[in-house]
């Protein structure tokens, strides 16, 4: 491909980092290299509480396991969205409920989550699609009043910001993905922010059902096993791999945000002529350039623009197919005319390419090769 889709190459601080980690020899869970890379999302992205897992998935499982749900409890969760949230629910032993989004940001509808709580919702999981923040203050104040747990699913959202706060600081849990397609990225790899509250019940579940940690701070004399747990640490040459990833990041959000704001501005004809639709990012929102896409009237016009593209080297693609249209959501009772928003969008969505390696003139190339495509 001419335009890849991701782009990223290790730097010299990454390469050193990793050659630090492994010639010291310590690399089992919550060495230095982690314990900075807390101390980072402490000072400067203001997490209460810090615990590296292997993936977000496993902080989405770990953030739902301590809602101790009991059998016919629920968690509600859009449609449009990977499967990662709902197998949380799942595993916990509760029921995932599915949302419609709402048209303009793809984020959860506000008025379809009031709508589908009932007196066993324990939780939301708000999904902060493309890095674009859910309405954090109507879904506290929703949860305020209906009692329930807000979780952020911040998978792609480090970094990202609603009315000046970071995302995954909001609600009582926040879960990110460093998996490769990420900003920030060690391969497979996940962070759950987390309160003080849940910190030594997530540290227990984490740790194989021990109290190994309070163990390790000298807090008891031995540890033991205490509880169910599992094992959802990650290797502290992981932790290497990201702290100097971390330590440069308002570099790597400002060179996606570069590319972000070219395609708005080389985009505009398009879009007031009514081609396409833009990505919206509200006035609340602040978003770290993960992701851009485009909105086409149908899916046969959105697959013939990214036909265009792929045939002139230009990596664009689709997204999510919602959870209610999958095998496992027909299994749970859905049938495809529920969310009909989930569904019109996946139809029509168009991922471009972003990434911190693209220069200005391949987004101008985009961009042209995109009018041209829908007749411009
Ligand atoms: C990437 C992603 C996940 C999965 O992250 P992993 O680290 O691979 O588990 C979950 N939810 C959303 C919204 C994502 O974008």
């Amino acid at each position: 491909m001419a335009i890849s889709f991701y782009g990223k190459i290790a730097s010299e601080h990454e390469l050193a980092a990793v050659s630090d980690c492994l010639l010291q020899g310590v690399f089992h869970s919550d060495g230095g290299y982690s314990a900075r890379l807390r101390e980072l999302f402490r000072t400067h992205l203001h997490a209460e509480e810090v615990l590296f897992t292997p993936s977000c998935s496993h902080a989405l499982e770990l953030s739902c396991h301590l809602l101790n749900l009991q059998r016919d409890d629920e968690v509600i969760l859009p449609s449009y969205n990977f499967p990662s949230a709902a197998n949380a629910v799942l595993l916990a032993g509760g029921k995932p409920v599915l949302c419609d989004i709402d048209p303009d940001t793809q984020t959860l509808s506000i008025k379809d989550v009031e709508n589908r709580i009932t007196r066993r919702t324990r939780a939301v999981i708000a999904v902060h699609y493309a890095s674009i923040s859910c309405d954090m203050d109507a879904l506290t104040r929703l949860s305020v009043s209906a009692g329930f747990s807000l979780i952020e699913d911040a998978a792609t959202a480090v970094c990202a910001q609603y009315k000046g706060l970071f995302l995954g600081t909001i609600g009582r849990f926040g879960a990110f993905s460093f998996h490769s397609t990420k900003n920030f990225s060690c391969g497979e790899g996940g962070v759950l922010f987390l309160r003080a509250d849940d910190l030594a019940q997530a540290e227990i579940f984490r740790d194989k059902g021990t109290n190994r940690r309070q163990f390790m701070r000298g807090e008891c004399d031995q540890y033991a096993w205490v509880s169910k747990g599992s094992s959802l640490v990650i290797s502290e040459l992981l932790a290497a791999m990201l702290l100097p990833q971390l330590e440069s990041r308002a570099e790597t959000t400002a060179k996606r945000m570069a590319v972000h704001n070219t395609y708005v501005d080389a985009l505009q004809t398009l879009s007031h002529r009514g081609s396409i639709r833009m990505m919206a990012v509200p006035t609340y929102a602040r978003p770290n350039g993960h992701l851009f896409y485009v909105r086409f009237a149908n899916a046969a016009l959105r697959d013939r623009a990214m036909n265009s593209l792929l045939c002139a080297g230009i990596d664009a693609r689709t997204h999510f197919v919602p959870l209610h249209l999958s095998p496992m959501g027909k299994s749970l009772g859905y049938r495809a005319d529920d969310l009909p928003e989930s569904r019109a969008t996946s139809e029509t969505l168009l991922r471009l390419p972003i990434h911190p390696l693209m220069t200005q003139d391949d987004a101008l190339i985009v961009a042209h090769t995109l009018t041209k495509a829908v007749g411009g």
